[in-house]
């Protein structure tokens, strides 16, 4: 079942209920009120009829007192009227109406009797009377005032007042559902049509198609919803290119060297035949340079799995930055004078021992180093190392090609090369652009940062900073 239509059922329930509600509230409030008013009105009957019995007692040839009287049972409901002395037969009473008999009425069982009189609803001869009367205390003798009443016919009233002022509520009560069930309609439309939207953009994104772009139709929580689902789109395309562009050149660079082996090993297999012997050395030298290019793909790609499953752990010693720096700039000396580079070390002040993993922050201050000389062609490269706020910093400095900004940004990312297809780089594509990705993994994990500033055509600084550890660490 499509979210529409569960919204649609859930809310058309919940009208459906407040809308019973609402009727049954209704009804029950508008029945205690007429009740009310039925039983006042009863109540004023007697008490008028109290004053006609007096009145007549009083001066019995009166007619206009009795005519009073006889407009009184003119009162549909009323069905006997009588004055009476206490004690003696009624001086004055009249019978107008003789009800059927009716199912005893639930309407009437509340009815409070008057203060000085009575109030009770009788059953005779199959028919239920409501049977009031009013005692007049006099110095002689009492009057007494009886007015009977057709249950029947006072909840016929009722029942015709409820039904009057219910159909007004529930002409109401449709035209309220009916804008209600069109509301539903819409707003299950303006909740539903981007869900579905969006479920069908990622849907394609999920199936490969990562150019689709989801319309951001506004600022609520859904806009914001289809623009992170953008977003995630166009990084995904991104890493998919770096993906893409990562496997051809990887296995461009991985053939060289095997294919460069194979070669070896058919001159080899050449000059045996021709006893040659004196020139297979140099073959083996040459296999061997492109076994260790191999390797070094290969523990770069391990590296990052084991990164990536979390099974990096350093193993914490004592150490002095300087001389890891003085150790990378070494081994990279000849390949920079090969190159006509200037490679210098500058150690700014004495720089005390610290604690950290040797190896790895070796393996980090190689690969920057490495990175600046195998990027110059000409100029210099610069290794400072110096004290920093809080710790202790290297800072290698290069005349080479620079980094522009939108680059910049992802030099620290897996697998990414500058080369991957936006510039001629020729240095990069010997490199699997894992080395910074790595190198910034493990100074994050010594508690420090790595950065790199640079300007295209001017050249690179990155910077290592390490905080200072606690010798017990
Ligand atoms: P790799 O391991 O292939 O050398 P890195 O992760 O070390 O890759 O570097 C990523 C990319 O950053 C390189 O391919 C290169 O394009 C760029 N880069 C790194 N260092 C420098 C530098 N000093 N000057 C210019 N570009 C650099």
């Amino acid at each position: 079942m499509g979210i529409r239509t569960k919204l649609i059922i859930f809310l058309l329930a919940l009208l459906t209920a407040i809308s019973i509600l609402t009727s049954v509230l209704f009804i029950r409030n508008e029945l205690a009120a007429i009740s009310a008013g039925s039983q006042r009105k009863n109540l004023q009957i007697l008490l008028a009829m109290t004053e006609v019995c007096k009145e007549i007692h009083g001066s019995p040839g009166k007619s206009y007192a009795y005519r009073y009287f006889k407009t009184f049972l003119k009162t549909p409901e009323i069905v006997r009227v009588s004055c009476e002395k206490a004690g003696s037969p009624p001086f004055m009473a009249d019978e107008y109406y003789t009800p059927s008999p009716e199912p005893r009425s639930r309407y009437f069982k509340t009815f409070s009797p008057p203060g000085t009189g009575t109030w009770e609803t009788r059953v005779e001869n199959g028919v239920e009377i409501l049977k009031a009367s009013f005692k007049t205390r006099r110095p002689a003798f009492d009057i007494v005032t009886r007015v009977d009443f057709s249950t029947r016919l006072i909840q016929q009233e009722i029942e015709s007042s409820l039904r009057h002022s219910s159909a007004n509520f529930f002409i109401i009560l449709s035209l309220s559902f009916a804008i209600g069930c069109i509301g539903i309609l819409l707003i299950t439309r303006a909740i539903a049509d981007p869900i579905q939207a969006m479920a069908e953009a990622a849907r394609r994104i999920g199936s490969g198609r990562l150019d689709q772009m989801i319309p951001v139709t506004g600022k609520d929580e859904m806009g914001a919803l289809a623009s992170e689902l953008n977003d995630m789109a166009r990084k995904l395309k991104e890493s998919e290119e770096i993906r893409r562009d990562f496997v051809s050149s990887i296995t461009h660079d991985l053939r060289s060297p095997v294919t460069g082996i194979e070669l070896c090993a058919d001159i080899i297999l050449n000059l045996c035949g021709k006893r040659e012997h004196e020139r297979i050395p140099e073959q083996v030298v040459s296999i061997n340079e492109h076994s260790q290019r191999l390797n070094r793909f290969i523990d770069s790609m391990l590296e990052v799995s084991r990164i990536e499953s979390g099974k990096v752990t350093l193993d914490i010693k004592q150490l002095n930055l300087e001389d890891l720096a003085d150790r990378a700039v070494r081994a990279f000396r000849t390949y920079a004078s090969q190159k006509g580079l200037k490679l210098e070390l500058i150690v700014g002040g004495d720089i005390p021992d610290t604690r950290g993993d040797p190896d790895r922050l070796y393996q980090v201050l190689a690969n920057i180093v490495g990175n600046a000389v195998k990027f110059t062609s000409s100029g210099s490269v610069s290794v400072f190392v110096e004290a920093a706020p809080g710790g202790q910093r290297v800072r290698v400095c290069d005349t080479g090609p620079g980094i522009n900004a939108s680059e910049l940004k992802n030099i620290f990312s897996k697998y990414y090369r500058i080369s991957s297809g936006k510039r001629e780089y020729p240095s990069a594509r010997t490199g699997t652009g894992l080395g910074l990705f790595i190198a910034k993994f493990i100074i994050e994990l010594h508690g420090g940062t790595i950065t790199a500033e640079s300007e295209e055509g001017k050249g690179s600084v990155f910077s290592v900073f390490l905080p200072a550890r606690s010798p017990d660490l």
